[in-house]
């Protein structure tokens, strides 16, 4: 199939004006302006004024809660993860995550995006990812406080676990390990996954220094994440150490591993991650409604850090709005540096497409158009703008409404067609 459209934004630097893409078996063939004459026995779709762009990626999601969505207001971080049941034996049960699973599922590629870095406790986001057609990386949570003395047997079970789901799931989808956060995971269970990394190459995703009292708790075992461990009867985890120099002593900083959020971290640290190939997942809207702060973005890349976009749940973002994640993504980095000019639309989009593909280490296959990658792209009308109107500028503008087609590996996800007169 050749899509034409009057831009295509190609994400390597060039956007190209009234041109055409051909797609074969999945993949980037071939584009160019002529390409309906260069192979006259293929089918052409003139998708007419809008972008055809690489799929965004979204970085760090948890699809399984988007039922949780609207259930809680004004909670911090661990008081919201109070509420959402993350406590022993408190999990939902399979079919109903993996319903919560779908809708999230779906409701991304509505929003243009065709690959996700999502962390799953039960596993069903890897079955609705499936389901839906999404490409990504499903990373199985795992949680030091709830594996008890058998650690080393629960770790391999787990990993079991995720061999009997990766062999009944899309070859799009791969299965990683998450060991959460360095409050819930102790450091065997860390140093586990670091070397199943290193080892076996499974792909690894934790969340890191998403709030202040995640160093309280490390360094001094204060704090309310150590009143919320000790509501459950957990002892703390003291290592001494920040939340970052916890996991560089566990061995994670590493190629493979990515780091969702990132907001409190000292300028030390984000050389030591930008400089260890570990990668970072940054969640604006995730880390300001639920009051953990803002993480240092421009820093992140200023420093040559592997960075990209991530939503987190819908229970903490509210919409699974990739063009809203993008918006609050350039409006903080500009506030908290008070400058306008340190991020543009542009560089923005480059985190949402190949920034978040390089993030999880897809970068190979996704994240531009280009020929010889896969053909995950998406079309985004922009039959309203004018036409002297920049076309980064007018896809930040955007909102899953003006989402017209998605592909991925060269499969409609998601095709609106025009309504009737
Ligand atoms: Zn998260």
């Amino acid at each position: 199939m050749i899509y034409k459209a009057s831009h295509i934004l190609t994400m390597t630097g060039d956007t190209i004006a009234d041109s055409a893409v051909l797609v074969r078996d999945g993949g980037i063939c071939d584009i160019g302006s002529n390409l309906a004459a260069a192979y006259p026995d293929e089918p052409v779709r003139d998708l007419g004024k809008c972008a055809l762009m690489p799929g965004f990626v979204n970085a760090h999601s948890h699809i399984d809660y988007t039922m949780q969505r609207n259930r809680h207001d004004a909670l911090n971080l661990w008081d919201w993860i109070d509420n959402l049941g993350c406590r022993t034996g408190c999990f939902p049960d399979y079919d109903l995550a993996l319903q919560s699973a779908i809708l999230g599922a779906t409701e991304c590629a509505r929003s243009g995006i065709t690959c996700l870095g999502d962390s799953t406790f039960t596993g069903a986001a890897a079955e609705a990812m499936s389901k839906v057609g999404l490409r990504g990386i499903a990373y199985l949570e795992l949680f030091g406080q709830s594996m008890g003395n058998n650690y080393e047997q629960d770790f391999i079970t787990k990993l079991n676990t995720a061999r009997d789901i990766q062999s009944r799931i899309s070859a799009l989808v791969r299965i990683g390990l998450s060991p959460h956060a360095v409050y819930t995971s102790n450091q065997e269970v860390l140093k586990l996954c670091a070397d199943s990394c290193a080892i076996s190459d499974i792909p690894i995703a934790l969340h890191l220094a998403e709030t202040w009292a995640e160093a309280d708790y490390t360094l001094k075992g204060t704090g309310p994440i150590a009143q919320w461990r000790a509501r459950m009867d957990r002892p703390p985890m003291i290592t001494g150490l920040s939340p970052t120099q916890t996991i560089y002593e566990a061995g994670l900083l590493r190629k493979g591993v990515c780091l969702a959020h990132c907001v409190h971290v000292t300028d030390d640290e984000i050389d030591l991650i930008a400089h260890s190939e570990a990668s970072v997942a940054h969640c604006p809207r995730s880390n300001a409604y639920l009051g953990a702060g803002i993480a240092p973005m421009t820093r992140f890349r200023s420093a040559g850090a592997t960075i990209g976009l991530g939503t987190d749940s819908a229970g903490s973002c509210m919409r699974l709005d990739f063009f809203e994640e993008m918006r609050f993504a350039l409006g903080l980095a500009r506030a908290i540096e008070q400058d306008a000019a340190v991020t543009t639309a542009n560089d923005v989009l480059r985190m949402a497409t190949i920034g978040g593909a390089e993030t999880l280490g897809l970068d190979k296959c996704v994240g531009t158009i280009e020929v010889g990658k896969r053909a995950d792209i998406v079309a985004v009308d922009l039959s309203d703008a004018l036409s002297e109107e920049d076309p980064a500028l007018a896809i930040m503008s955007r909102s899953p409404s003006d989402v017209k087609l998605v592909l991925v590996d060269g499969t409609e996800i998601v095709t609106k067609r025009p309504s009737g007169p």
